[in-house]
């Protein structure tokens, strides 16, 4: 008899019980029923189909768009004695030779393809020949036109259907809007299978975000007193911007690495690989990086300047933690990225009603920022869901921001700008606004309007807060031409007219840490557990090293925390480690347990 999913899940990948939808998944495609799973990044659904690849008969024949995502998953499943392989052009004739054999003799249990190898000569033929349990297609929103990784072979899935009547399909995938969920369903001819929907929140990650002052400074601040020893990414963007931000970080002692579509392939592919291999490493890109980099412990991802709209925020941020240990999502914005970002949004390529479309994606992005409501609930919202008002998780959860009356500080903002011809940015109208002597308001003469100096009562840091609150409702209105500029916007009437109150958040002190609110990112019981975890992480190196795959691969990060508090003494006691299967244990065990014998206290 093989062994139900609940055995495969302990004994093979050593964990205790499924998550989510997991369970009710796998019973499904047991049953021999195609699917569609939806389901964000890091909720588990390799095992969605793994599972059943090892509980059914026959080979599982998984999909997949990129080759280093392959090569990742089969070099994690034979580190669980599982026998995966992949075939793709990184492989030699005799190396897909091998593998074919192997295929034919029915000695795998998953097999990694590209799209387009399931197309090219005979392949189709090939598998007819063999058992196939399943089919698992990932990133299956490559299939839409909607999305925005479309991949024309991905159309041709659908002779799946035809030539395997029997075999049950299962699409996956973390990009799930309504238009692209449909074309998943009708282009893989899903129509009688069913749809699993996971909501789309990643309660581990906590959602911070920072009005800029000096964002660099502000950046290797956040990096040195909350992930001091992490691995994370950086977005930038612009080429330069990561060379430079990249250097100032090094400089402080991290290993840091700039990445962009402009370096040379080589060294991109150098740099990829020593963030996946070593520990610690901090990537600053260009959004050029992250597609297809699975790397389960990413501690944070920072955002130098504003992403493009809320799916790409969601989608970067959406890279930390995928192991489920806190992580943190950390932005830094400012009024300047706006204009930069409405500037570029002025693509000729482009129709009007996607130029429209970009700008009203825009304008929810900087909603979210000036929000004091919950983050996690307004992204949630965002993307369809129906969440709770609060999460615990998040800086205005954490430390709530302090609302005020800021109607007369609008009226005095909305009518600087209007007298002063609704040609200048936030600097000068600041400047006005807290009676400044500069050349500018000498040479405009300035100093004359009625509103000159008449803004003492808040701080330039309080104006530059006010400004953003007010483009960020729509009253006021940045040029696009990337001078930003303010105009006012037509709905700003009934509130210089006194009609209308605005209540506006209290920006936060930038000087003030706001450390203390946040959970830490690992909790250890005393120093001796933290020199424990930082001895087993350097054994797992050392094993990573020597088979040259990531450390990841060996264990996460959370199985070797709980060694570190567990202290396993015995190889028996080493097995029941979340993460740690028959394979592992016994591979693994020996070295790990002279580690912690060696530094028993
Ligand atoms: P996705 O493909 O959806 O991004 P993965 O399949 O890579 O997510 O899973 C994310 C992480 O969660 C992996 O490290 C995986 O080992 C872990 N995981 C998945 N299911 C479980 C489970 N039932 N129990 C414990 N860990 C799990
Ligand atoms: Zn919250």
């Amino acid at each position: 008899m093989s062994p139900s999913p609940v055995d495969i899940l302990k004994e093979t990948f050593g964990y205790p019980a499924f998550r989510g939808q997991q369970a009710e998944i796998i019973d499904h495609v047991m049953a021999k029923r195609d699917a569609l799973v939806l389901m964000p990044t890091g909720g588990g659904k390799s095992l969605c189909y793994q599972v059943p690849a090892l509980a059914l008969p026959g080979t599982a024949i998984v999909i997949s768009p990129l080759i280093a995502l392959m090569q990742n998953q089969v070099e994690a499943l034979q580190q669980l004695g599982v026998a995966a392989a992949a075939l793709n052009s990184a492989h030699s004739l005799e190396e897909q030779g091998i593998v074919r054999q192997k295929l034919l003799g029915g000695e795998l249990k998953l097999l990694y393809i590209a799209p387009e190898r399931l197309f090219s000569n005979g392949f189709i033929d090939l598998l007819r020949r063999c058992d196939i349990s399943l089919f698992a297609i990932d990133e299956a929103h490559c299939v839409s036109q909607w999305g925005h990784d479309f991949r024309p072979e991905y159309l041709r899935l659908a002779v799946l259907a035809e030539s395997f009547p029997n075999v049950p399909r299962l699409a996956l995938t973390a990009t799930a809007d309504a238009p692209t969920e449909k074309d998943i369903v009708e282009r893989l001819g899903l129509k009688f299978g069913e749809v699993f929907r996971a909501g789309f929140d990643r309660p581990n990650i906590c959602y911070r975000l920072v009005p800029k002052a000096n964002g660099t400074a502000q950046l290797l601040d956040f990096i040195k007193s909350e992930h001091p020893e992490d691995a994370g990414i950086v977005y930038c963007m612009s080429r330069r911007k990561t060379e430079q931000v990249a250097e100032k970080i090094a400089a402080s002692g991290r290993i840091a690495l700039p990445y962009h579509a402009g370096l040379d392939p080589a060294v991109r592919q150098e740099t990829q690989a020593r963030f996946l291999k070593e520990d610690a490493v901090i990537i600053v890109a260009t959004i050029a990086f992250g597609m297809g980099i699975d790397k389960p412990d990413v501690r944070f991802v920072a955002h130098l300047e504003l992403p493009k709209n809320m799916e790409s925020y969601y989608q970067e941020t959406g890279r930390a933690g995928r192991d489920g240990l806190p992580a943190t999502a950390w932005l830094s914005y400012g009024i300047q990225d706006v204009a930069k970002l409405k500037s570029l949004m002025r693509n000729p390529d482009k129709t009007l009603a996607q130029q429209q479309l970009d700008r009203g994606k825009l304008e929810s992005l900087l909603q979210y920022c000036e929000s004091a409501l919950c983050r996690r609930h307004l992204i949630l919202k965002y993307f369809g869901e129906n969440p709770p008002e609060t999460c615990g998780n998040c800086d205005n959860c954490l430390s709530p921001p302090a609302l005020f009356d800021g109607t007369e500080a609008a009226q005095m903002a909305l009518s600087t700008i209007y007298r002063s011809g609704e040609k200048f940015g936030a600097l000068h109208i600041i400047d006005i606004l807290l009676g400044g002597e500069t050349d500018r308001i000498r040479k405009f003469g300035h100093d004359r309007l009625s509103t000159y100096g008449l803004g003492k009562g808040y701080s330039r840091a309080e104006w530059q807060s006010i400004l953003r609150q007010l483009l960020a409702l729509g009253f006021i209105n940045v040029d696009a031409e990337g001078y930003g500029s303010f105009s006012l916007d037509e709905s700003c009437r009934p509130l210089l007219k006194g009609e209308c109150r605005l209540e506006l958040r209290r920006p936060p002190e930038t000087k003030r840490q706001r450390r203390d609110a946040a959970a830490p990112a690992r909790a250890f019981a005393n120093k001796e557990e933290e020199a424990l975890f930082t001895a087993l992480k350097s054994v797992r190196l050392a094993l990573a090293k020597a088979q040259n795959v990531p450390p990841y691969v060996i264990f996460h990060d959370r199985t070797l925390i709980e060694m570190a508090q567990t202290r396993p003494q015995t190889l028996t006691a080493f097995g029941e480690l979340p993460g740690v299967g028959q394979s592992k244990q016994q591979k693994y065990g020996p070295a790990f347990l002279k580690a912690i014998e060696e530094l028993a206290p």
